[in-house]
């Protein structure tokens, strides 16, 4: 189980999003989340 699915569903939800729309930006923050994410699945 995600440690936290909260914050895996914000990031899905922004990476789907931003594949057909930019009405808006995908937040500093998150983009640091996603980077640590990828690290720890490697
Ligand atoms: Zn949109």
């Amino acid at each position: 189980m995600p440690k936290n699915p909260a914050l895996e569903q914000r990031i899905k939800w922004h990476k789907e999003h931003a594949k057909f729309c930019a009405c808006r930006e995908m937040p500093a923050k998150l983009k640091a989340e996603i980077k640590k994410l990828e690290k720890s699945k490697k």
